[in-house]
């Protein structure tokens, strides 16, 4: 899943990865969920993960390396937030090689920049199932244990934005020169956005 922060990669992720009996691999949940339980990982990127920068490459790559030989992973997965920068997405050619795999589609789910800001604002995640909600667009259930991501603050999603277009959007030629681009609106509504993801995806498996 490729795109800005806030264009419905995780929404659209975990519908794609439900419906196909896919793993959902989300090395920003990673990151977080680390940070949370204080591991030294955690600790190694929590203040580059709280100021919107990108961990290094190394770590990134590591991570993923092994989360894609889990058993989970046996009958493929959705990748969400990785890659994130050109060195990223050859690690992630060669490692796919390697274990007898290759890439089947690349969704980029676009929105502008304006919409991401108001996106992000509004973002909370439930704090026990990580369910993605929106307060405006996605509104959670009354009661539910939510959260507001420190990185969802107005500054920093401006810095993300920046990280976003500097090294990650060159992303979008890469893929689109591979022949594996399916550019998707990320502004029209979320079962809208999760029918087209879903039918491109599933025309690749035909
Ligand atoms: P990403 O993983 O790309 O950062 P998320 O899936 O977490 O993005 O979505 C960011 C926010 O926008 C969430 O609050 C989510 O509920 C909301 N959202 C996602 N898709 C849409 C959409 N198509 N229209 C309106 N809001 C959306
Ligand atoms: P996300 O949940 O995708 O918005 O990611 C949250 C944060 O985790 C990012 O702002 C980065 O600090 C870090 N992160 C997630 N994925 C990557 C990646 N592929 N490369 C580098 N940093 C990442």
């Amino acid at each position: 899943m490729l795109g800005p922060p806030g264009a419905g990669k995780g929404t659209q992720a975990k519908i794609v990865a439900e419906k196909f009996d896919l793993a959902h691999i989300s090395t920003g949940d990673i990151f977080r969920d680390n940070i949370k339980r204080k591991t030294e990982l955690g600790k190694q990127v929590v203040a580059i993960v709280d100021a919107g920068g990108l961990v290094p490459d190394e770590l990134t790559v590591a991570l993923v390396k092994d989360r894609l030989q889990k058993d989970d992973c046996k009958n493929g997965a959705v990748l969400d937030g990785f890659p994130r920068t050109a060195d990223q997405a050859d690690a992630l050619t060669e490692l796919l090689a390697e274990l007898g795999s290759e890439i089947a589609i690349v969704p980029y789910i676009k929105v502008r920049d304006s919409e991401v800001v108001e996106r992000l604002s509004g973002r909370r995640t439930d704090k026990q199932t990580g369910k993605i909600y929106h307060l405006k667009y996605n509104p959670p259930p009354q009661g539910a244990d939510l959260e507001h991501r420190k990185d969802d603050q107005e500054d920093t999603i401006r810095d993300r934005l920046e990280e976003y277009h500097n090294k990650t959007a060159p992303l979008i030629a890469y893929y689109e020169q591979k022949g594996l681009l399916q550019e998707i609106d990320g502004e029209e509504q979320i079962d809208v956005v999760s029918a087209t993801v879903l039918r491109k995806v599933e025309a690749t498996r035909a």
